[in-house]
Formats: structure tokens, sequence, C-alpha cells
């Protein structure tokens, strides 16, 4: 009974997401929410939670629908079954997932766990005290534990690409260096000639912006944006993040009274996250029709909206007059053209999370190059922090003076979560790609923009991206909807010609 097995599968396809729902609620209550005394009880429930979704997520009757259905599959044929048909969709992403989680022996995914929890508590003190001696054992361990997880699924002569993979599906380490190659000698150039010039973005002309205003304000504009407040909601948090699927999505953001700009394109990128899930077909929830195609294209996302859309000149000819109504005084002595290069700084800094779109990409580029090097054996854990900092002198043009500034700096590590950082990067040069695209098919896109409409916009992102769910792989994806490969040219190109302008004239 195909058609009963099939409906069978989808059946425990959803129950499993159902349950990943909760955990996410759960863990979005956590960050926003849970009183301080209140983390015991709530670990126990996560801790629960994530058993009860580990075991629906491996049910045993999973793996015999999906044997069927795939031997079902093969025996029709690509003339009757397409690769793409939204059946073998579901059956070919559902294995992946399946094999993910029943093929990790459970002491192998209890001892991962225990490592991270320990090697966050250690990296946290490592950075306090900007050591990095203390932190580099549960490092190697993290390494180790990453080659034996590619192992067991298969990739074990392949580790970092089975690190890459998991994120976004499809890339490779040697896909990746080719495209970071590239980018890396256009982007520099452009950094240092933007370094030299006189003009300077200024930041500190910004005081006393109440934050009830602020809110009010963002609120306006992530509605414009095509946000639908009626599923989904934006809270404040120490962090911001995007949490949530389908009918239900949590945003969070954060307010500093003196830097206004910092909580809106925080929470503009988080919108893009956002409208992303809001985006996929609700209908296919909790299969993989119904999910996000990885992290580059999550983080295309939620980048186009942040930087091509909203630091242009167009979005900021329709929201400046609402931006001076909302901040009167606060505004009186700031000029148009003061704002416009504020939200569009670039300023050189140590820090990932403090960087501008221009300088971000090589923050990407030197951690991608650290992974790369450890897991080919080039590089070994206890010579991090002078590679770190030969390559951010190369990059950057700066040195770090202490490890919390340098490689101590980021969290990810201490999860082991190898393979992540490229997707920040392929996702910003996604999203220029997508850029010339749409404004290829919609010139006058601008226009609308400045009418505060970004309806168009968002009607092709839906299409061409959200409607997609996971039915291809990244490069696939690029390449159906803007007919190339995935190019850095069009990130260089935008950057070129956003920032050039500014600071080159
Ligand atoms: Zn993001």
């Amino acid at each position: 009974m195909p058609a009963e097995s099939y409906e069978r599968l989808i059946t425990l396809l959803k129950r499993a997401h159902t349950l990943g729902t909760v955990a996410g609620l759960l863990g979005w209550d956590e960050q926003v929410n849970l009183p301080p005394d209140s983390a015991d009880q709530r670990a126990d429930q996560s801790a629960l939670l994530a058993e009860l979704q580990h075991a629906s997520a491996s049910a045993p009757e999973i793996g015999t629908l999906l044997t069927e259905l795939e031997g079902r599959e093969r025996g029709a044929g690509p003339a009757i079954t397409p690769f793409f048909s939204e059946q073998s969709v579901v059956i070919r992403e559902a294995r992946k997932d399946y094999d993910r989680v029943v093929k990790l022996p459970a002491e192998f995914v209890a001892e991962k766990a225990r490592l991270s929890s320990a090697a966050y508590h250690a990296w946290a003190a490592a950075k306090a005290k900007s050591d990095f001696s203390a932190f580099a054992p549960f490092l190697e361990k993290h390494l180790e534990l990453a080659k034996q997880e590619a192992a067991y699924l298969g990739w074990g002569d392949r580790p970092y690409d089975y690190a890459i993979d998991k994120h976004d599906p499809g890339m490779t380490a040697a896909k990746i260096t080719a495209l970071f190659t590239e980018l890396k000698t256009g982007l520099v150039p452009l950094v240092r000639a933007i370094a030299a010039s006189p003009v300077k973005a200024r930041t500190d002309i910004f005081h006393g912006f109440p934050v009830a205003e602020q809110h009010a304000f963002l609120r306006e504009v992530t509605e414009r944006l095509g946000f639908n407040y009626r599923r989904g909601r934006i809270d404040v948090s120490l962090h911001p993040f995007c949490e949530g699927a389908g009918a239900d999505i949590r945003m969070t953001t954060r307010f500093d009274v003196d830097n206004p700009l910092d909580s809106l394109f925080s929470s503009i990128h988080e919108t893009g996250h956002g409208l992303y899930e809001q985006g996929l077909p609700l209908a296919a929830q909790g299969t993989p029709l119904g999910q996000n195609a990885g992290m580059g294209v999550h983080e295309s996302q939620s980048r186009l909206w942040e930087n091509q859309v909203s630091r242009s000149r167009a979005f900021w000819a329709f929201f400046e007059p609402q931006f001076r109504a909302k901040f009167p005084t606060q505004l009186a002595a700031v000029s148009s053209e003061e704002l416009y290069l504020a939200v569009n700084e670039v300023a050189p800094t140590l820090i990932r999370v403090d960087s501008d779109e221009v300088h971000y990409n090589l923050h990407v580029i030197l951690r991608f190059e650290i992974e790369r090097r450890l897991f080919s054996g080039e590089l070994e854990v206890r010579d991090l922090p002078a590679a770190w900092n030969a390559l951010s002198q190369e990059l950057l043009g700066l040195t770090p003076a202490a490890d919390k500034q340098g490689v101590l700096q980021d969290v990810h590590w201490s999860g082991g979560a190898f393979g992540y950082f490229p997707s920040y990067c392929l996702g910003n040069m996604m999203a220029a790609q997508l850029w010339f695209k749409v404004r290829e098919v919609y010139p006058d896109l601008d226009a609308d923009f400045a009418g505060g409409d970004f309806s168009r916009l968002l009607g092709w992102l839906r299409t061409n991206i959200h409607e997609q769910g996971r039915r291809y792989e990244t490069g696939e994806l690029v390449r159906r909807v803007t007919g190339e490969e995935l190019t850095p040219k069009y990130l260089l190109r935008y950057l070129q010609e956003r920032y050039a302008p500014l600071y080159l004239k």
C-alpha cells in the first residue's frame, strides 16, 4: 500500500516535528521570560522533551517505511517519479534526517552533549581570562568527536565536508575555498580603500531614544516589510534570535537608548528569517517540503532584508520622515546624509558580531580557513591563536592584543559547531545574487520601496525561495533561481555600488 505507507510516514514526521516546535517554544521562553530561579525545572522539562523528540524521530517504523518507499521509487524509475517530485523530496530528505538520528550511538550523543556543556563553561572562563590554553583541550576533544560523527555517517574520509553539508547541503570545503578566494581578492582592496578614506560615519550622534518609541518604530517597519504579527511576535532577549516554524514565529531584539540603529537592524535581520519561515508552505509543515533549505539560504533571507533593502536610499526615502516623526528632538541636529552614512557605517573591528557588512565576510573567511586547516591536520589546536592573529592581520589589518578579542570571541566552537561560520558568508553572496536577479525582473523596485511597498520583492522571494522548502540543495536552488552558479561577483558588485559613492568619492 504505497499511498498508505507514505501517509503514515508523513504522520510520523509531523509528530516528531511538532515535538520539536514545543522544545523550541520552551527554548524561546527560557531566553525571554523565564524567572531566574526556575532554570532547574526548565532543564528537566527540556531534557524530557529532547528524549521524547529523539524517540519520535528515530522510531524504527520510520526506517521501515523509508526502506519500503525507497524500493518503490527505484522500481518506478525516474520517468514516473521525477527526482524533485514532492514524494521523492520527502523520502530523500527524511532519509537524511533519519540516518543522522539513528546512526549516532546514544552514548556518543550523550558524550557530545556532556562535552558541549563542559566546553561552554570552559570557554566562558578562558575568555574572561583571555587564556586560550584553558579551552584548547575541550576544542581538541570536540574536533575528535566531529571526525567520529562524520565517520558514523559514512563521511569518515571527508569530516569537514560533512560538517559543512549539515548546514548547507551540497556545499564542500573545496567549493567554498574557491568562492572565498575570489571574494577575498576583491574585498581586501575595497576595505583598505575605505579605511584610508577621510569620510567617517558618525554613530555617536544618537542619544536618548526611548525604548517604547524604538519598539513602536521597528514594529511599523517590520510589519510593512511583510512580517505577519498574527503568526508571530517580537520580544526582548540578550542576543537577538528567531525561533519557530510555520504558524508561530518568535523573534527577539534588544534595545540601547543611544544606539537605535542596532535594534532596528537586528530586528530587520530577524524579520528576514521570520519572513522565510512564514513563507514556507504551511500545509507541508513538519515534512521536508515545509522546512528551510539550510543555514546559508536562511541567512540570505535575513541579509537581503537587512542589507540590500534596509540600507538603501529608497528604503530611507520612505522611512526617514517616519523615523524623524518618532524622534524629532533626538534627530533635530542630524542631517539626512549623516543618518544615511551612519546606517552604512564601515569601520574595521576585531569582533565579528560588531562588524559592518563589508568587513563581515573577512571575519568569516578567517574562521573557515582555521577550520579547514584544523580538519586537514595542517594546523594543531595549540597553534590556533598564532594562526588566528596572522590571518586577522592579513585580512582585517588588525592583530588582537588578547585571545578574547581573537580566537576566543565566538561561542560556536564550544558547542562543536564546525562548518557553521561559512553559512554566514554564503548567505551574503546568495543575498546579493538574488538581489541582482530580482531587480532584473523588476527594474523599478526602488520606486516600490520609496513608496513603502515591499510586496513585489516578498512575493518573488516567496515563489522562488520560500515555497521551495528543502526541495533543492543550496547550489541547485541558486542555479535555478538566478540561472547561474553561486558566485561572489554580485556581492562584490553590490558592496562596490553601495559603499564607493559614500566613501570613495
Ligand atoms: Zn541570521
